[in-house]
């Protein structure tokens, strides 16, 4: 059965890269019904904390990626931090000092590359990659480099770990960013140094910023957290990163997890650099945000509303329901949708944006206006509009002029569902009290 890691070192947040390869791990695993371990890389004590391991396993978490072993939940592979498997790199480099493979300097352990060994592979992604053991050499000294496998301090050096995990773990699937294409020459030497089986290797493509520069800080957020501070979904980022290297049938954008699951196969890994593209990101989300159910969606938006001060004892999910139909997919983010649909919860927050200071003509015209409007006995848009236009050319102001402000009046924004739409749906009362609160 097919068995893929994802190996963190716990040094940071789950940025995109990251969460990129672990999902193209869990979909890999997901597809082939196998299993996706998490495994902690912490060799680097200086940078490696438990904090950060926690937040990268919650970044995994809120993306729904769950993992079937890991340090949390254990395994038949186990341990899963690295610094729990000390014995185990011992164990390997004591047998190749004893076969006169590696030599000791200091403390440390070195292999000793050989010349001529074929150290290329086959990558299910990048094709295959031809190289030979004697291209190790130092750009510097023009000297073979050998291979450290345990520093001094007695951590075990990256590449040599990576092996023996890989192996030890009974890994089938090497699947991981492509600026490790580099080090697996040296990696697939160990194993065959080791007599173990290679692993099938799948590089993923560089993922760009929109200037075609390596994604970093420089574009942006970068860990998932921020993305979901911003507001955007779960659902929406696992779509947006699939789509970074892959895409399914009939080139569908939005789709959920189970059609990647069904239908993802590594060989349709595309090698070409892929653009993090935030416009695409806020279509898929849109895309998603509006497509969920009324529940869901006041679910997701609450945090934002709660932040925002609004009470949301009673609220009340049909009329949320025809709130959401009004604002006709508006809103690229929870967070947006969020802001945008506050006037319909509370009050409050419109006049924190808006004090009704007006010139006191405009108020005037203003208080006729919205004095003759509350007398229509139909209260529908239709109506109102037919109403509007009327007076307005009537007394030869601009329909917008008394448009607008009524908007921001009620709700706070200078954009929204059509105002008279909004007021038939709010209800006369309410109108009349908003308004009446800046003394229209
Ligand atoms: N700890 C390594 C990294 O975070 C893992 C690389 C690998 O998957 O082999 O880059």
């Amino acid at each position: 059965t097919v068995r893929v890691r994802f190996a963190p070192s716990p040094t940071g947040a789950l940025h995109i890269g990251g969460a990129h390869t672990a999902l193209f791990n869990w979909l890999w695993a997901r597809h082939m019904g196998g299993k996706f371990i998490l495994r902690i890389e912490d060799t680097d004590q200086v940078r490696s904390t438990k904090e950060y391991e926690d937040t990268i396993m919650a970044g995994m978490k809120w993306m729904n990626l769950d993992w079937d072993e890991g340090p949390d939940i254990g395994g038949d592979f186990g341990p899963y931090r690295q610094t729990e498997r000390l014995h185990l790199y011992r164990k390997y480099a004591d047998e190749l000092l004893e076969r006169g493979l590696a030599y000791k300097d200091g403390e440390a352990v070195i292999f000793k590359v050989p010349l001529g060994e074929d150290i290329g592979f086959e990558d299910v992604v990048y094709g295959s990659i031809d190289v030979v053991s004697d291209s190790l050499k130092d750009g510097r000294t023009g000297q073979m480099k050998d291979i450290v496998l345990i520093k001094s301090d007695g951590m075990p050096t990256y590449n040599y770990a990576v092996v023996v995990d890989d192996h030890t773990m009974g890994i089938t699937h090497v699947i991981r960013g492509e600026d490790h294409i580099s080090n697996t020459p040296k990696q697939v030497l160990l194993y065959k140094a080791l007599g173990w089986e290679l692993p099938t290797f799948a590089h993923l493509p560089m993922i760009l910023g929109k200037d075609k520069k390596k994604l970093s800080k420089r574009h942006g957020a970068t860990s998932v957290y921020e993305y979901r501070d911003m507001g955007y979904m779960p659902d929406s980022v696992f779509n947006f990163l699939a789509l970074l290297g892959w895409a399914p049938s009939g080139d569908r954008e939005i789709f959920d997890r189970d059609l990647a699951i069904d239908e993802f196969d590594l060989k349709d890994v595309n090698r070409k650099p892929s653009v993090f593209d935030m416009d695409k990101l806020n279509y898929v989300n849109q895309g998603h945000l509006h497509a969920l159910p009324t529940a869901k969606k006041i679910e997701m938006l609450a945090p934002f509303w709660e932040e925002a001060g609004i009470d949301l004892s009673s609220i009340d999910e049909s009329y949320m329901e025809k709130a959401f139909d009004l604002m006709g997919g508006r809103g690229r983010t929870v967070k947006d949708l969020a802001e945008f649909t506050d006037y319909f919860l509370d009050f409050a927050p419109v006049t924190k944006r808006y004090d009704g200071e007006v010139s006191d003509e405009t108020r005037k015209t203003l208080q006729d206006f919205f004095s003759d409007m509350m007398k229509l006995d139909t209260w529908t848009a239709s109506a109102m509009e037919a109403f509007a236009r009327d007076w307005t050319k009537e007394k030869g102001v601009k329909l917008k002029d008394v448009a607008m402000p009524m908007r921001f009046a009620i709700t706070g924004h200078k954009v929204s569902p059509g105002i008279f739409e909004l007021a038939e749906f709010m209800g006369k009362e309410e109108i009349k009290r908003r308004l009446s609160h800046y003394g229209f």
